[in-house]
């Protein structure tokens, strides 16, 4: 955005202003730098051809509302341009890949959000103190109001709004207005990866603390979030699991097998999260044809294959027995605070259900390789079972320790098998946290997060942006 506001208002070529940015290290990684310097070239280089506005705006567009409590502001984050003479407004929202194809993917209420605040709010310099309101000038008559929405991987362009104020003002009071409302009103915190940037998470009760869970000492650096993803994919290469944080573009990143998985995943999601949680043969896919679960499409001999392991599951569903069930919980967002590591640990597992008072944290892998014996070795496999396990051992879901427990579904296209494992059993439990510091110990020391070349790098899907493998760049 810096970059972008030296192009449009100070008269900068692209290089001058790419070069002024390095100058102010604005950027630190490298791969950053070489993703922004794509993003930048691929927004002015690629204007939108059917835009209408020429100006660009720097002020911002605000709708402000006084209330006896409070004073609300709503704006949307973007490029601003308008056409002074002829009351017309555009506003681009940037995403870091590309448009080009997606289909109705976008929230409805943020866009009528996005094109309430252009067709409605008034122009004012962004604030010197956060806590300052905007000082807005007066509201002008905008005929036109348009959102669209700029790829930065290609420079690809979709029209998310093109109408009216009095169109605007529709959609926004049919998908925006009680969204809002509801924002307004609701206090409760829900912990996530926000965390980790909070200002007042030291004195937060919804964020469950777990002293010591990744076993590193680092209370003096500044704090920092993570998943056991993250951390597999900065063992495999810290640049790589640097670029996914900064959520750069992902290219060619879901093989067919991956596919398969996710649309496995999905279709228990579904089930367990429905009113009725039992899977049961009637509601299996037929293998004979492709069959969907959510995004995922499952085509070809791997709709037969699913369906086989899906069939599988029926042996291990925790919702076809008379076990004394009273809590699910499908893919749930879990965040732990470890105060002395100084990081925020996001967890998602497949399944949480609380069985005779206690809960059962439950994985499911699909696999197609051959079973082997199995063993304590799942823990360095598996490590999210390792982070469950020592969750559970600390009580950090509530409920009774000694009925929790951690599972493990492998679906095999031939057979399911489960593991149990006991967070009471000591043994076990420092064997997890063995696994946990071992994984997060290099993690939290490092501060470059280079690139580790390895024959890896040929399908990573951020190579792109990696500056360790120029020749894997395109032309
Ligand atoms: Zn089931």
């Amino acid at each position: 955005m810096d970059a972008l506001d030296l192009i449009e208002f100070g008269n900068v070529g692209i290089d001058d202003a790419l070069g002024s940015l390095a100058k102010r290290r604005t950027l630190l990684h490298p791969a950053a730098e070489r993703y922004a310097e794509h993003a930048i070239r691929s927004y002015t280089e690629n204007r939108p051809s059917e835009s209408v506005p020429t100006r660009p705006v720097r002020e911002w567009w605000v709708a402000q509302r006084d209330s006896p409590n409070a004073l609300w502001e709503m704006w949307a984050w973007g490029r601003r341009y308008e056409s002074v003479d002829t009351g017309v407004r555009e506003l681009r929202l940037l995403r870091t890949g590309s448009v080009a194809g997606l289909e109705d993917d976008r929230d409805l209420a943020a866009t009528a959000i996005a094109a309430y605040v252009v067709a409605f709010g008034a122009a004012g310099r962004w604030p010197r103190r956060w806590s300052d309101p905007f000082e807005l000038g007066d509201r002008e008559d905008i005929r036109r109001a348009r959102v669209l929405e700029v790829g930065l991987l290609d420079g690809s362009v979709r029209v998310l709004f093109d109408g009216t104020s009095q169109q605007a003002q529709r959609l926004y009071t049919r998908y925006g207005r009680d969204v809002v409302a509801e924002l307004a009103r609701r206090d409760d915190p829900r912990p996530g990866r926000a965390c980790g940037e909070c200002k007042v998470m030291h004195r937060c009760d919804a964020l469950v603390r777990i002293p010591g869970l990744l076993g590193v000492d680092a209370r003096s650096v500044p704090r920092r979030t993570t998943s056991i993803s993250d951390l597999r994919y900065y063992r495999t290469c810290p640049a790589q699991s640097y670029m996914y944080g900064l959520r750069l573009p992902r290219i060619s990143e879901y093989g067919n097998r991956a596919v398969l998985g996710h649309g496995v995943h999905q279709w228990l999601e579904d089930i367990h999260g429905s009113d009725d949680p039992a899977c049961t043969p009637e509601r299996l896919p037929s293998g004979q044809d492709p069959w969907t679960a959510s995004k995922w499409e499952i085509t070809g001999a791997d709709a037969a294959i699913g369906e086989a392991m899906l069939s599988n599951h029926l042996d291990v569903c925790p919702f076809s027995t008379d076990a004394p069930i009273t809590e699910i919980r499908t893919e749930p967002t879990l965040s732990f605070f470890d105060p002395a590591a100084q990081a925020v640990m996001i967890a998602k597992p497949d399944l949480l259900y609380c069985e005779n008072g206690g809960w059962v944290w439950r994985e499911t892998k699909t696999t197609q390789r051959t079973l082997r014996g199995v063993g304590d070795d799942l823990l360095d496999e598996y490590p999210q079972l390792a982070l469950a396990l020592v969750a559970l051992s600390a009580g950090a879901l509530g409920g009774r320790c000694d009925t929790a427990r951690v599972e493990l579904e492998i679906l095999h296209p031939d057979s399911a098998d489960l593991h149990l494992m006991d967070p009471t059993d000591p043994a076990r439990v420092a064997h997890a946290r063995r696994v946990l510091r071992e994984l997060a110990a290099p993690w939290r020391l490092d501060e470059a997060f280079e690139p580790r070349p390895a024959e890896s790098c040929r399908w990573c899907p951020v190579s792109k942006w990696c500056p360790s493998s120029p020749d894997l760049q395109p032309e």
